[in-house]
């Protein structure tokens, strides 16, 4: 349900115990031995019971699961639910997808060659290079990657989510933070890919709550905020800017963000579309602006202590989706406007402590590097404790546009290039 700032569903901060004041963080002292009833090791009693549970037929896992309930979406929701009695360490910590558009009528046009080749039901990926020799000759040279998953221009939106995001939505319930990027240059497809994902996961979250853990007293939240040029600006409340604190626990929260219970997928389709018509747009009316921006839209599943809708609720999970800059804005460092030259330098610093951040998860270093820039900041509690990354590598296919490809996909490569059984090869 919706309601307007001063009603009690909508969780600002300020109103709040300074508990829940940091709505970005993690108790997990307080958390960490609290019970969730009616599961074992992850999983829903009724299932824990069931004794083979690992030979059941998915159909049956599903009726069992949902308690005669019919009528759950097709997908592979439940089979990863099923993995999660792990606690969703089956799930990879770290995952790296590639995803690559079509040539658009304007590139066809211009008679731009397709320079990427995909392997069909592979995770290679070669970029074809166009170069001069000395005596102006024209040679090819390839470039070869391999990623966890590489997405072709055939692939549909549904495919990515159940590629990507599917499989982290139910670790989120296991008190795990789950982050989805999006990365590329403007006009890779970061916003086409990024949309349809947050809509697709609260759904399936829905399912859970109102079937598998039913009357559990699970609560989901959604926000939605903007980072320009190092400020925050919440994009469900005409661009309030906020600020971020850090408490003495030194655990951060942004304070003023609004925060919207919600209980159905059309309220969070009306929440998506009224975030995005904020975002920010240049004086010149191209939409040029929101490539200097990310955006970032969360679902916090939070649940009170005894499990009851009347104490305040405490965090348990979260699913992040963030639209990054467009990662060329980074190199607009010796641009003659002042403005684009700070801005290009913010986008810079945050990309490149975005990919140590991520790295030094994978690596599981103690410490974390979260402090080289505003969106590691605000995604601190992101990055500590038992976490999910997805990061979905945008790329276009045309010649024009080969450097910018090389360099993202070289940063993808980065992101994930010390990880246990990474085949990554060049
Ligand atoms: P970005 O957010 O990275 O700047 P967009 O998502 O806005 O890029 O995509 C640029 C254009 O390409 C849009 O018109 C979008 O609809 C189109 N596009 C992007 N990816 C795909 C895809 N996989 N299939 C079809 N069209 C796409
Ligand atoms: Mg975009």
């Amino acid at each position: 349900s919706q309601r307007k700032n001063g009603d009690a569903d909508v969780v600002s901060p300020s109103e709040l115990s300074p508990g829940i004041l940091d709505l970005h963080s993690l108790d997990t002292e307080l958390l960490s031995d609290m019970p969730v009833p009616g599961l074992h090791n992850g999983i829903p009693s009724q299932l824990a019971q069931s004794r083979n549970f690992d030979d059941l037929e998915p159909s049956f896992a599903t009726s069992r699961l949902m308690n005669g309930h019919r009528g759950l979406p097709e997908n592979n929701l439940l089979k990863s639910f099923s993995l999660d009695k792990e606690k969703g360490s089956s799930v990879a910590k770290i995952k790296v997808v590639v995803r690559k558009r079509p040539l658009n009528k304007k590139e066809i046009s211009k008679k731009e060659e397709d320079i990427i080749t995909i392997e069909p039901n592979s995770n290679f990926l070669t970029v074809h290079e166009t170069k001069l020799k000395v005596d102006l000759t024209e040679y090819v040279e390839k470039h070869e990657f391999a990623f966890d998953a590489v997405l072709d221009e055939k692939v549909s939106n549904d495919e990515v989510y159940r590629e990507t995001v599917e499989p982290i939505v139910p670790t989120i319930f296991q008190r795990t933070k789950a982050t989805c990027f999006a990365y590329g240059q403007t006009g890779s497809g970061k916003t086409y890919t990024m949309q349809p994902l947050p809509l697709k996961a609260s759904q399936d979250i829905l399912t859970l709550m109102h079937h598998a853990y039913r009357s559990q007293g699970f609560q989901l939240f959604f926000s939605f905020f903007e980072i320009y040029g190092g400020k925050l600006f919440d994009l469900l409340n005409d661009r309030r800017k906020l600020c971020m604190r850090e408490d003495g626990k030194q655990q951060v929260c942004i304070v003023g963000l609004q925060e919207f219970r919600v209980s159905n997928v059309e309220t969070i389709r009306e929440l998506i579309e009224k975030g995005n018509s904020s975002r920010s747009t240049g004086t010149t009316g191209a939409n040029e602006e929101s490539s200097r921006s990310h955006a970032i839209l969360q679902l916090a599943i939070k649940r009170s202590v005894d499990g009851s809708e009347s104490k305040p609720a405490r965090i348990v999970g979260k699913l992040s989706f963030i639209d990054l800059a467009g990662s060329e804005r980074g190199a607009d460092t010796t641009d003659n406007d002042k403005q684009t030259r700070m801005e290009g330098a913010e986008i810079n610093k945050s990309l490149l402590a975005l990919k140590e951040c991520i790295r030094a998860l994978d690596n599981d270093q103690v410490h974390i590097p979260f402090r080289g820039s505003k969106l590691t900041e605000v995604l601190r509690d992101s990055f500590v404790g038992d976490s999910r990354t997805v990061m979905i590598s945008c790329v276009s296919p045309n010649s024009g546009s080969c450097e910018h490809t090389l360099n993202t996909l070289r940063y993808a490569d980065r992101v994930k290039s010390l990880s246990k059984g990474n085949n990554s090869k060049k």
